[in-house]
Protein backbone atom coordinates (compact mmCIF):
# COMPACT_ATOMS: atom_id res chain seq x y z
CA UNK A 1 0.00 0.00 0.00
CA UNK A 2 1.09 3.50 -0.83
CA UNK A 3 -0.91 5.55 1.27
CA UNK A 4 -3.67 3.85 2.70
CA UNK A 5 -2.92 1.19 5.98
CA UNK A 6 -3.62 -2.43 5.88
CA UNK A 7 -6.20 -1.63 8.53
CA UNK A 8 -8.29 0.55 6.60
CA UNK A 9 -8.24 -1.38 4.11
CA UNK A 10 -9.28 -4.70 5.91
CA UNK A 11 -12.19 -2.43 7.52
CA UNK A 12 -13.47 -2.00 4.02
CA UNK A 13 -13.19 -5.54 3.12
CA UNK A 14 -14.91 -6.80 6.02
CA UNK A 15 -17.66 -4.90 5.04
CA UNK A 16 -17.74 -6.06 1.09
CA UNK A 17 -19.89 -9.35 0.32
CA UNK A 18 -17.67 -9.17 -2.70
CA UNK A 19 -14.06 -8.65 -3.23
CA UNK A 20 -11.31 -5.82 -2.53
CA UNK A 21 -7.82 -6.45 -4.66
CA UNK A 22 -4.65 -4.07 -4.70
CA UNK A 23 -2.26 -4.04 -6.92
CA UNK A 24 -0.22 -7.28 -7.27
CA UNK A 25 -3.04 -9.21 -5.89
CA UNK A 26 -4.50 -12.16 -7.87
CA UNK A 27 -6.61 -11.09 -10.50
CA UNK A 28 -6.11 -7.14 -10.26
CA UNK A 29 -4.78 -7.04 -13.84
CA UNK A 30 -7.70 -8.67 -15.13
CA UNK A 31 -9.81 -6.21 -13.26
CA UNK A 32 -7.82 -3.42 -14.66
CA UNK A 33 -8.03 -4.26 -18.03
CA UNK A 34 -8.74 -1.93 -20.56
CA UNK A 35 -9.48 -2.26 -24.35
CA UNK A 36 -7.18 0.38 -25.07
CA UNK A 37 -3.70 -1.03 -24.09
CA UNK A 38 -2.09 2.08 -24.01
CA UNK A 39 -3.68 3.75 -20.69
CA UNK A 40 -1.25 3.12 -18.09
CA UNK A 41 -3.55 3.77 -14.88
CA UNK A 42 -3.12 2.27 -11.75
CA UNK A 43 -6.19 2.24 -8.83
CA UNK A 44 -5.08 1.89 -4.95
CA UNK A 45 -8.05 -0.35 -4.75
CA UNK A 46 -10.81 -2.21 -7.41
CA UNK A 47 -13.81 -3.79 -5.54
CA UNK A 48 -15.14 -6.22 -7.02
CA UNK A 49 -19.09 -6.15 -5.96
CA UNK A 50 -21.68 -8.77 -5.05
CA UNK A 51 -24.38 -6.59 -5.20
CA UNK A 52 -25.84 -2.91 -4.61
CA UNK A 53 -24.87 -2.49 -1.21
CA UNK A 54 -21.18 -3.15 -1.69
CA UNK A 55 -21.34 -0.27 -4.48
CA UNK A 56 -22.41 1.53 -1.86
CA UNK A 57 -19.89 1.14 0.67
CA UNK A 58 -17.10 1.34 -2.06
CA UNK A 59 -18.31 5.07 -2.63
CA UNK A 60 -18.78 5.82 1.05
CA UNK A 61 -15.12 4.78 1.18
CA UNK A 62 -13.51 7.13 -1.51
CA UNK A 63 -15.71 10.00 -0.24
CA UNK A 64 -14.34 9.13 3.17
CA UNK A 65 -11.07 9.11 2.38
CA UNK A 66 -10.92 12.07 -0.64
CA UNK A 67 -10.44 9.12 -3.26
CA UNK A 68 -11.46 9.30 -6.84
CA UNK A 69 -13.84 6.88 -7.61
CA UNK A 70 -14.05 4.83 -11.59
CA UNK A 71 -16.17 2.26 -12.75
CA UNK A 72 -15.54 -0.64 -15.09
CA UNK A 73 -18.30 -1.91 -16.86
CA UNK A 74 -17.11 -3.74 -19.96
CA UNK A 75 -13.68 -1.55 -20.23
CA UNK A 76 -14.07 -0.21 -24.21
CA UNK A 77 -14.20 3.70 -23.22
CA UNK A 78 -11.07 4.70 -25.38
CA UNK A 79 -9.70 7.60 -22.89
CA UNK A 80 -9.28 4.70 -19.85
CA UNK A 81 -12.17 6.47 -17.93
CA UNK A 82 -12.64 3.22 -16.59
CA UNK A 83 -9.58 3.41 -13.88
CA UNK A 84 -8.77 6.40 -11.86
CA UNK A 85 -4.84 6.55 -10.91
CA UNK A 86 -4.62 6.27 -6.87
CA UNK A 87 -8.36 5.88 -6.73
CA UNK A 88 -11.02 3.31 -6.12
CA UNK A 89 -12.16 1.78 -9.45
CA UNK A 90 -15.32 -0.60 -8.87
CA UNK A 91 -15.64 -3.25 -11.15
CA UNK A 92 -18.56 -4.35 -12.02
CA UNK A 93 -17.32 -7.74 -14.23
CA UNK A 94 -18.87 -9.86 -11.76
CA UNK A 95 -22.48 -8.57 -12.41
CA UNK A 96 -23.59 -10.45 -15.49
CA UNK A 97 -27.43 -11.36 -14.91
CA UNK A 98 -29.87 -10.39 -17.54
CA UNK A 99 -33.66 -11.04 -16.33
CA UNK A 100 -36.49 -10.85 -19.31
CA UNK A 101 -39.48 -10.28 -18.82
CA UNK A 102 -41.41 -11.51 -21.83
CA UNK A 103 -45.41 -10.19 -20.31
CA UNK A 104 -43.73 -6.58 -19.37
CA UNK A 105 -41.21 -6.45 -22.92
CA UNK A 106 -38.36 -5.63 -19.97
CA UNK A 107 -35.16 -6.40 -19.47
CA UNK A 108 -33.35 -6.01 -16.16
CA UNK A 109 -29.89 -5.70 -16.82
CA UNK A 110 -26.63 -6.22 -14.30
CA UNK A 111 -23.82 -3.62 -14.81
CA UNK A 112 -20.99 -5.98 -15.77
CA UNK A 113 -23.40 -7.12 -19.13
CA UNK A 114 -21.86 -6.73 -22.32
CA UNK A 115 -23.80 -6.52 -25.25
CA UNK A 116 -23.88 -9.74 -25.95
CA UNK A 117 -25.06 -11.04 -22.99
CA UNK A 118 -28.33 -8.82 -23.53
CA UNK A 119 -28.80 -9.93 -27.10
CA UNK A 120 -28.39 -13.85 -26.20
CA UNK A 121 -30.55 -13.55 -23.34
CA UNK A 122 -33.59 -11.58 -25.29
CA UNK A 123 -33.31 -13.48 -28.70
CA UNK A 124 -34.10 -16.60 -26.75
CA UNK A 125 -37.61 -14.77 -26.77
CA UNK A 126 -37.49 -13.23 -30.20
CA UNK A 127 -36.87 -9.94 -28.50
CA UNK A 128 -34.09 -6.74 -28.81
CA UNK A 129 -33.61 -3.60 -27.73
CA UNK A 130 -31.05 -1.24 -29.57
CA UNK A 131 -27.73 -1.54 -28.40
CA UNK A 132 -24.43 -1.73 -30.20
CA UNK A 133 -22.39 -3.36 -33.02
CA UNK A 134 -19.76 -4.87 -30.78
CA UNK A 135 -20.50 -7.97 -28.37
CA UNK A 136 -17.96 -7.41 -25.86
CA UNK A 137 -18.31 -3.57 -25.23
CA UNK A 138 -20.38 -2.87 -21.72
CA UNK A 139 -23.64 -1.93 -21.47
CA UNK A 140 -23.59 0.17 -18.92
CA UNK A 141 -20.83 2.99 -20.99
CA UNK A 142 -22.63 2.66 -23.95
CA UNK A 143 -25.94 3.30 -22.67
CA UNK A 144 -24.43 5.76 -20.13
CA UNK A 145 -23.15 7.63 -23.46
CA UNK A 146 -26.29 7.28 -25.63
CA UNK A 147 -25.76 3.77 -27.35
CA UNK A 148 -26.31 3.52 -31.24
CA UNK A 149 -26.58 0.27 -32.92
CA UNK A 150 -28.32 -1.92 -35.50
CA UNK A 151 -31.50 -1.32 -34.31
CA UNK A 152 -31.01 2.19 -33.70
CA UNK A 153 -33.05 3.73 -36.89
CA UNK A 154 -35.74 1.09 -36.34
CA UNK A 155 -36.38 1.64 -32.74
CA UNK A 156 -33.76 4.71 -31.19
CA UNK A 157 -31.11 4.87 -29.30
CA UNK A 158 -30.20 2.75 -26.23
CA UNK A 159 -31.15 5.32 -23.65
CA UNK A 160 -34.15 5.80 -25.83
CA UNK A 161 -35.18 2.28 -24.64
CA UNK A 162 -33.79 2.83 -21.03
CA UNK A 163 -37.14 2.63 -19.14
CA UNK A 164 -35.29 3.14 -15.24
CA UNK A 165 -32.37 2.45 -13.66
CA UNK A 166 -30.59 1.86 -9.93
CA UNK A 167 -28.30 4.29 -8.99
CA UNK A 168 -26.00 4.84 -6.13
CA UNK A 169 -25.25 8.44 -5.46
CA UNK A 170 -22.07 10.15 -4.63
CA UNK A 171 -23.78 10.29 -1.11
CA UNK A 172 -23.98 6.61 -1.26
CA UNK A 173 -27.38 6.61 -1.45
CA UNK A 174 -29.28 3.88 -3.58
CA UNK A 175 -31.79 5.55 -5.73
CA UNK A 176 -34.13 4.64 -8.48
CA UNK A 177 -34.79 6.73 -11.58
CA UNK A 178 -37.51 6.79 -14.54
CA UNK A 179 -39.16 9.50 -16.15
CA UNK A 180 -42.26 8.87 -12.95
CA UNK A 181 -39.41 8.63 -10.07
CA UNK A 182 -36.73 11.13 -9.51
CA UNK A 183 -36.91 12.53 -13.31
CA UNK A 184 -34.63 14.95 -13.21
CA UNK A 185 -31.82 12.53 -12.31
CA UNK A 186 -33.15 10.26 -15.20
CA UNK A 187 -32.99 12.70 -17.83
CA UNK A 188 -29.25 13.63 -16.89
CA UNK A 189 -27.90 9.97 -16.79
CA UNK A 190 -29.43 9.74 -20.30
CA UNK A 191 -26.62 11.04 -22.55
CA UNK A 192 -24.28 12.37 -19.82
CA UNK A 193 -24.57 9.53 -16.79
CA UNK A 194 -21.15 8.52 -16.06
CA UNK A 195 -21.25 11.45 -14.02
CA UNK A 196 -24.19 11.39 -12.08
CA UNK A 197 -23.35 8.24 -9.85
CA UNK A 198 -22.75 4.26 -10.39
CA UNK A 199 -25.83 2.41 -12.10
CA UNK A 200 -26.41 -0.82 -10.57
CA UNK A 201 -29.03 -1.53 -12.62
CA UNK A 202 -30.77 -1.26 -16.21
CA UNK A 203 -34.32 -1.43 -17.29
CA UNK A 204 -34.77 -1.79 -20.84
CA UNK A 205 -37.46 -1.72 -23.22
CA UNK A 206 -37.84 -5.05 -25.54
CA UNK A 207 -38.96 -5.06 -29.09
CA UNK A 208 -40.46 -7.99 -31.12
CA UNK A 209 -37.89 -8.52 -33.98
CA UNK A 210 -38.20 -12.75 -34.57
CA UNK A 211 -34.18 -13.25 -35.02
CA UNK A 212 -31.50 -11.29 -35.68
CA UNK A 213 -28.54 -12.79 -37.71
CA UNK A 214 -25.66 -10.19 -37.60
CA UNK A 215 -22.01 -10.41 -38.70
CA UNK A 216 -20.49 -10.92 -42.35
CA UNK A 217 -22.67 -13.51 -43.91
CA UNK A 218 -20.62 -15.64 -46.58
CA UNK A 219 -23.11 -15.54 -48.68
CA UNK A 220 -21.09 -16.38 -51.96
CA UNK A 221 -20.21 -19.83 -50.29
CA UNK A 222 -24.21 -20.51 -49.51
CA UNK A 223 -25.61 -19.70 -52.95
CA UNK A 224 -22.29 -21.76 -54.28
CA UNK A 225 -23.67 -24.68 -52.00
CA UNK A 226 -27.15 -24.33 -53.09
CA UNK A 227 -26.75 -24.34 -56.61
CA UNK A 228 -24.59 -27.78 -55.94
CA UNK A 229 -27.18 -29.14 -54.15
CA UNK A 230 -29.99 -28.15 -56.78
CA UNK A 231 -27.98 -29.00 -60.00
CA UNK A 232 -28.32 -25.55 -61.02
CA UNK A 233 -25.12 -24.27 -63.09
CA UNK A 234 -23.28 -21.66 -62.07
CA UNK A 235 -23.86 -18.35 -62.75
CA UNK A 236 -22.33 -16.51 -66.62
CA UNK A 237 -19.73 -13.77 -65.84
CA UNK A 238 -20.89 -10.11 -67.33
CA UNK A 239 -18.21 -9.84 -70.42
CA UNK A 240 -19.52 -13.66 -71.55
CA UNK A 241 -22.72 -12.71 -72.01
CA UNK A 242 -22.03 -9.54 -73.22
CA UNK A 243 -19.67 -11.25 -75.94
C1 LIG B 1 -14.51 -1.82 -30.29
C2 LIG B 1 -15.54 -0.78 -29.88
C3 LIG B 1 -16.79 -0.82 -30.45
C4 LIG B 1 -17.76 0.13 -30.08
N1 LIG B 1 -19.00 0.09 -30.68
C5 LIG B 1 -19.94 0.97 -30.31
C6 LIG B 1 -21.25 0.93 -30.89
O1 LIG B 1 -21.56 0.10 -31.72
N2 LIG B 1 -22.17 1.84 -30.47
C7 LIG B 1 -21.87 2.79 -29.54
O2 LIG B 1 -22.77 3.59 -29.20
N3 LIG B 1 -20.64 2.87 -28.98
C8 LIG B 1 -19.68 1.99 -29.35
N4 LIG B 1 -18.43 2.07 -28.79
C9 LIG B 1 -18.15 3.11 -27.81
C10 LIG B 1 -18.54 2.58 -26.41
O3 LIG B 1 -19.94 2.60 -26.28
C11 LIG B 1 -17.92 3.48 -25.33
O4 LIG B 1 -16.53 3.38 -25.41
C12 LIG B 1 -18.40 3.07 -23.94
O5 LIG B 1 -17.91 4.03 -23.04
C13 LIG B 1 -17.91 1.68 -23.55
O6 LIG B 1 -18.56 1.25 -22.40
P1 LIG B 1 -17.88 0.18 -21.42
O7 LIG B 1 -18.79 -0.09 -20.30
O8 LIG B 1 -17.35 -0.96 -22.22
O9 LIG B 1 -16.60 1.02 -20.98
P2 LIG B 1 -15.94 1.42 -19.61
O10 LIG B 1 -14.60 1.93 -20.05
O11 LIG B 1 -15.97 0.32 -18.63
O12 LIG B 1 -16.88 2.58 -19.11
C14 LIG B 1 -17.07 3.76 -19.86
C15 LIG B 1 -17.44 4.94 -18.94
O13 LIG B 1 -18.68 4.68 -18.29
C16 LIG B 1 -18.50 4.69 -16.88
N5 LIG B 1 -19.29 3.60 -16.33
C17 LIG B 1 -19.21 2.28 -16.61
N6 LIG B 1 -20.10 1.59 -15.92
C18 LIG B 1 -20.79 2.49 -15.18
C19 LIG B 1 -21.85 2.39 -14.25
N7 LIG B 1 -22.41 1.22 -13.93
N8 LIG B 1 -22.30 3.52 -13.65
C20 LIG B 1 -21.76 4.73 -13.95
N9 LIG B 1 -20.74 4.88 -14.82
C21 LIG B 1 -20.27 3.78 -15.43
C22 LIG B 1 -17.02 4.44 -16.66
O14 LIG B 1 -16.57 4.96 -15.44
C23 LIG B 1 -16.41 5.15 -17.84
O15 LIG B 1 -16.32 6.53 -17.58
C24 LIG B 1 -17.44 1.14 -29.14
C25 LIG B 1 -16.17 1.18 -28.57
C26 LIG B 1 -15.22 0.22 -28.92
C27 LIG B 1 -13.85 0.28 -28.32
Amino acid sequence: MTTMDIATVDALRRGLGGSLLRPGDDGFAESTFLWNALIDRTPELVVQPRDTHDVAAAVDFARAHGMPVSVRGGGHNIAGTALAEGGVTIDMGRLRSVVVDCDRRLAIVEPGCQLGDVDRAAQEHGLATPLGFVSEVGVAGLTLGGGLGYLTRRFGWAVDNLVEVEIVTSDGLVRRASREDNADLFWAVRGAGANFGVVTSFTFRLHEVGTIFGGSVAVGEVMRRRRERDGVPPPVPMRAQAG
